[in-house]
């Protein structure tokens, strides 16, 4: 839908998130949001800013919805503020990852109290939303009308997956992909040079304990499997930016209060994880506090609190103060715990690389459908449900599939860019709009030597300053390829990759001479950076490596919103798992999953094919 909401800007002011002033244009209903504050299911109040800022914007959110608007109807935000310090601004960064972009009229009203003591925050807003709801164009051209039993939306590894569970059933299917490729956030780059070797530009690592999906699969192509190396020393950078070593599977060099503190804060994360359901997490207490909140509650000291933060940067991409503690905590307990999920080790998020590299899987999935099931460089456009039995999908060109079941395992961000009719069930679109990325991308560092092996570092480090928050090797030894996976994410990777080109480059190296204290090494050995901006992705929703969820949304929407069927319309993908949600391991899963749904539905209705 266009923009009906124009921002007016003056010289100095397009550079700001908000605009001075917005225009209307068009016919359009005003509604008018009374001032939002951040309770929890039960009415309690958060006692920080943040996690109540997060709850205001879901209510508001919901309100939107309900209206039949989108936040890009947003024509002007009122934000009222209890002792607002100018010097912190904690509004900001939860209305910009809010608004993703849209620039509506913001006042901010510092005042002394609000309605009830305790609350500190309050938003209202004016929307304009169009006078009728927008009714679906017809299709300019009908290229095709093929019948298929099910269309599954994108060729990763859920719609692979989900693929071959639906022709083995005796159903037809097709698969319409958007990209040029098939393996979505598996994409695997031969490294320059030639002579075998890969860059993972997504994802990399599996295990073969309790990923028993992608161990089944990687040894189903045959393909070569390399460990982890955690032999030698680990380094963590300080928030002095100096490098201290400690060996793998011990905590860093901090004096003992320090160390005790680190291990009480990761012990009790470990602990509250592991008592929630991976599938249906329930704690309105946890829910309603973003992870700082809880940590901060929970009295962790600035380097426990910068601790965490290298985890959420380096699973999730975001800042322990942009999710909810409950989404956080479920999902670590989706991979097994914070502790099985860190660990490079056996059983650990990041014990085995696949030599060739995770997209070959994807690849031969593929290969092994019928021709003619995946169709590349077909973005579907529409979902159109217009009867008991039967769902159109329709594609950018206008070619439609008339088909009984769809199975969607396009990433929640990346929905929007699909007109659903009938609408997605609210509490699925409220779910979808929350789910954010933060930033996240690897940058691939090529080295001519395994420089670090020789000075006694397993490759693995971690940084509370960055620009890298953590560092893995990802060397291929039997191909004579050595590379540093750095990981850029959060608030440091946002910093750098807003620097020039050459500028990044310099800062990397950098680091990288710090961490492994060697800067003549790793300028003598280097050859190059192999990095993707997945913040750019359209198809990804414009990030990776799985979305979040800000306070609020697990609890009040409820876990079944996310993979509850719409009619005919069933939701897959990575984030829709219970066990190894945001890992190949839950695509695989979540595949599986919604083929056996699909199956189930049309067991009933089978036709005979002939
Ligand atoms: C940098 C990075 C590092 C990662 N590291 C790891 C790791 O080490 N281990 C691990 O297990 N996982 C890791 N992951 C996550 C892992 O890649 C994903 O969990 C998994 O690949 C998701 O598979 P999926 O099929 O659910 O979704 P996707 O792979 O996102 O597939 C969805 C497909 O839908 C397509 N699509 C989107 N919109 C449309 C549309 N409108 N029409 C048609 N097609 C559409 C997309 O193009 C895409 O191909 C990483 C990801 C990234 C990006």
């Amino acid at each position: 839908m266009a923009t009906r909401i124009k921002s007016l800007d003056l010289a100095n002011t397009s550079t700001a998130y908000y605009a001075p002033a917005t225009i209307v244009q068009g016919n359009a209903r005003l509604i008018h949001v009374a001032g939002q504050v951040g309770t929890a299911k039960d009415g309690s109040v958060p006692a920080d800013y943040e996690s109540q800022i997060h709850l205001a914007l879901l209510h508001l959110r919901k309100i939107i919805i309900a209206a039949g608007a989108a936040v890009q109807d947003i024509a002007k935000l009122t934000l009222y503020i209890v002792d607002y310090n100018p010097s912190q601004r904690k509004h900001a960064r939860p209305i910009q990852r809010f608004l993703k972009g849209h620039r509506p009229a913001i006042t901010l009203v510092p005042v002394t109290q609000l309605a009830i003591p305790g609350l500190l925050f309050e938003v209202d807003a004016v929307i304009a939303c169009p006078e009728v709801p927008a009714s679906l164009p017809a299709p300019t051209s009908q290229v095709t009308s093929e019948v298929f039993d099910v269309a599954i939306i994108g060729a990763g590894l859920a719609g692979l997956t989900a693929a071959h569970e639906v022709l083995r059933a005796g159903l037809t299917c097709v698969i319409l992909e958007a990209r040029d490729r098939v393996g979505g956030k598996t994409w695997s780059q031969p490294l320059s040079g030639g002579q075998g070797g890969v860059a993972e530009m997504g994802a990399a690592w599996i295990n073969d304990v309790n990923q028993t999906k992608m161990i089944a699969l990687a040894r189903r192509y045959n393909l070569e499997l390399i460990e982890q190396n955690t032999t030698g020393n680990c380094v963590l950078q300080s928030f002095d930016g100096k490098a201290s070593t400690f060996p793998y599977g011990k905590l860093p060099q901090f004096d003992q209060v320090t160390l005790e503190d680190v291990a009480r804060i990761r012990d009790m994360c470990e602990a509250d994880c592991q008592a929630l359901d991976p599938f249906t997490p329930k704690s309105t207490a946890l829910d309603a506090m973003t992870f700082e909140a809880y940590l901060r509650t929970r009295d962790a000291s600035e380097t426990s609190l910068a601790t965490a933060a290298v985890w959420t940067r380096a699973m999730l991409g975001v800042e322990p103060s942009d999710m909810s503690a409950l989404f956080f905590l479920n999902y670590c307990k989706s991979g097994g715990g914070l502790l099985q999920m860190r660990s490079d080790r056996k059983g650990g998020g990041q014990h085995l690389r696949i030599r060739q590299g995770t997209q070959s899987i994807a690849g031969a999935l593929a290969k092994d459908l019928p021709a003619g099931i995946v169709r590349l460089n077909k973005p579907v456009e529409r979902v159109v449900q217009d009867g008991p039995s039967y769902v159109e999908a329709v594609d950018t060109d206008g070619a439609t599939y008339r088909v009984r079941k769809v199975i969607t395992t396009v990433p929640s961000p990346a929905l929007r860019h699909i007109n659903f009719t009938p609408r997605l069930h609210p509490a699925k679109e409220a779910w979808s709009q929350s789910a954010g990325y933060g930033f996240y991308t690897k940058a691939i560092v090529v080295f001519k030597t395994p420089f670090w092996i020789a000075k006694g570092f397993c490759g693995l480090a971690q940084s509370f300053v960055g620009p890298a928050s953590v560092v893995r090797d990802t060397s291929s030894p039997a191909d004579d390829k050595h590379a540093l996976t750095c990981f850029m994410s959060g608030i440091p990777g946002q910093a750098w990759a807003a620097l020039p080109e050459a500028e990044r480059n310099e800062q990397l190296l950098k680091q990288l001479g710090v961490l492994y204290s060697d800067q003549a090494a790793v300028d003598r050995n280097f050859v190059e950076v192999l990095k993707y901006d997945w913040v750019g992705d359209q198809w990804a929703g414009y990030g990776c490596p799985c979305a979040s969820l800000p306070p609020g949304v697990l609890d009040t929407l409820g876990s079944a919103s996310l993979r509850e069927p719409l009619g005919n319309l069933h939701f897959a993908g990575t984030e829709t798992a219970g066990d190894w949600k945001g890992y190949m391991e839950g695509a695989v899963r979540s595949g599986e999953r919604a083929a056996k749904e699909v199956i189930s539905g049309l067991s009933s209705t089978m036709l005979p094919h002939l």
